[in-house]
């Protein structure tokens, strides 16, 4: 089946060709016709599945068909809501990629830089706009935005949001949004995994949702090879280091539980020979960005990251992702792997895991519903008389105040040690995630905003622009 097949425009069936696509992927297949017809959708998609372009070539689609009703220059048509600044910054290249034919404004609206540029841009009008939640509820509070005549929502990564703590910010959205349903605003949402959260609030959100599932709910993603490999707490930089080397590793994408671990384990890795670098919630936006071109040019072998930072990033074809602690949360897990094997590429994910985490071991292979494969290395075999030891720390009486980089919180009923990322704490969320990148693009001269994902896209003629 082709892109035209689906019923897509000339314009849009031929950004794609350019961009190297040569059939939809599943989720496109399925999405594609139900989102041009209108419906709702609750789509449970991994990242890696091609989700993005399946909401959004129907969605410029639906926008190019309709015109604009006339007198809305400055009020916005389509909303993509995202959890993350880089996912904000790689949803909004793809809204700028794939429309790049068509007569659309679009724009990508992240914390961490200031408000005005983006104020001039809305001014100018926009009809996309991908944003995160918090700098949204900014401009909306700063009357820049109107949203009284949106005819598209997009919630990307849903439960990623909630897990961020955005839920009442949301909420506050929604509220402000044009009524529901057929005739009315269409709304789609996409999660990775289906909690009672998410179900709650697609069913206040959605009116009448074809669902869509490409992948068995909560299962890891099957291009990705699996395995743990037991070692002792204290040897797993040893074991790291010695897998890299041994193993001739060139981009190794690895996970910490904390901050403080990723910057440790990052020196750590520095010492041993192998370049590293670390991205987490306590590093600036450019630091974070150079960080992650580093590591997409080759020019950083490893990037050490938490579970927030790395959300959203999209590299082409990591071969390797390393849990080096498990996560606490089984669905971060998920996500985790899903960093490699993305768009049906090979890729291979390892935990090292110790004592102290069997429990979490377990609570994984029963969310995916597998027994992932153990292989001890010759050399790391765990010491037998080493006992488990609490992962977390009692927390001192100290209120979370978390300082993050736009993406941090606790997690409701989440553990937390001093140094664990943490989510969702309205003091972090307000303080720096309202984030605000200040790209914004008409899609015709297609300007890519600062997290562009140049290095993972054939650059393609662009005639007409
Ligand atoms: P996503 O799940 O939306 O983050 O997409 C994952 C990757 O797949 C991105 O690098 C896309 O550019 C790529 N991609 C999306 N759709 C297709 C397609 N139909 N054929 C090949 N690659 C695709």
């Amino acid at each position: 089946m082709s892109f035209s097949q689906l019923g897509l425009t000339a314009e849009l069936v031929r950004a794609v060709s350019e961009e190297g696509y040569r059939e939809p992927t599943p989720v496109q297949r399925q999405a594609i016709p139900v989102i041009l017809e209108g419906n709702d959708v609750l789509a449970g998609a991994q990242t890696g599945t091609g989700k993005t372009a399946g909401f959004t070539l129907p969605l410029l689609h639906r926008l190019q068909q309709q015109p604009r009703p006339s007198g809305g220059k400055a009020s916005l048509r389509a909303l993509i809501l995202t959890p993350t600044r880089e996912l904000a910054a790689q949803v909004g290249e793809s809204v700028s990629t794939y429309g790049k034919y068509l007569p659309l404004r679009s724009a990508v609206i992240f914390g961490g830089v200031s408000i005005n540029p983006q104020i001039a841009q809305l001014r100018r009008g926009v009809d996309i706009l991908t944003a995160t939640p918090g700098r949204l509820l900014d401009h909306i509070g700063q009357k820049t935005i109107d949203l009284s005549r949106l005819e598209i929502l997009v919630l990307d990564e849903a439960d990623r949001m909630l897990d961020m703590g955005f839920i009442r910010d949301i909420r506050k959205i929604l509220a402000l949004l044009p009524p529901n349903g057929r005739g009315g605003r269409q709304n789609l949402l996409f999660s990775a995994t289906f909690s009672d959260e998410i179900r709650a609030l697609a069913n206040g959100l959605l009116h009448d949702p074809v669902p869509i599932e490409v992948a068995r709910r909560n299962t890891a993603v099957e291009t990705v090879a699996q395995r743990v490999h037991p070692v002792d707490r204290v040897r797993k930089a040893q074991l790291l280091a010695y897998l890299i080397g041994s193993r001739n590793w060139h981009q190794v994408l690895v996970f910490t539980r904390t901050k403080h671990g990723a910057n440790r384990l990052a020196a750590q890795l520095e010492k041993d020979g192998i370049s590293a670098a670390a991205i987490h919630g306590n590093k600036s936006q450019g630091a974070r960005t150079r960080a992650l071109a580093d590591f997409k040019r080759g020019a950083v072998r490893v990037l050490v990251a938490t579970d927030i930072a790395a959300r959203g990033l999209d590299i082409d074809q990591l071969p390797h992702v390393v849990n080096f602690e498990l996560p606490n949360i089984a669905e971060d897990y998920v996500h985790r792997i899903g960093r490699t094997g993305r768009a049906g590429n090979a890729g291979e994910a390892i935990s090292l895991v110790c004592i102290d985490e069997h429990a979490f071991l377990r609570g994984i292979e029963k969310l995916i519903q597998q027994e992932i494969p153990k292989e001890v290395i010759e050399g790391f075999a765990p010491d037998p008389s080493i006992r488990a030891e609490p992962v977390f720390k009692p927390r001192a009486a100290r209120p979370a105040r978390a300082k993050r980089g736009g993406d941090a919180a606790s997690r409701p009923g989440g553990h937390t040690s001093g140094q664990q990322e943490t989510r969702g704490s309205k003091h972090s969320r307000r303080k720096s995630a309202g984030a605000t990148g200040n790209s914004t693009q008409t899609t015709g001269q297609h300007k890519r905003p600062q997290q562009a994902r140049a290095s993972r896209r054939p650059k393609a003629a662009r005639p007409g622009s």
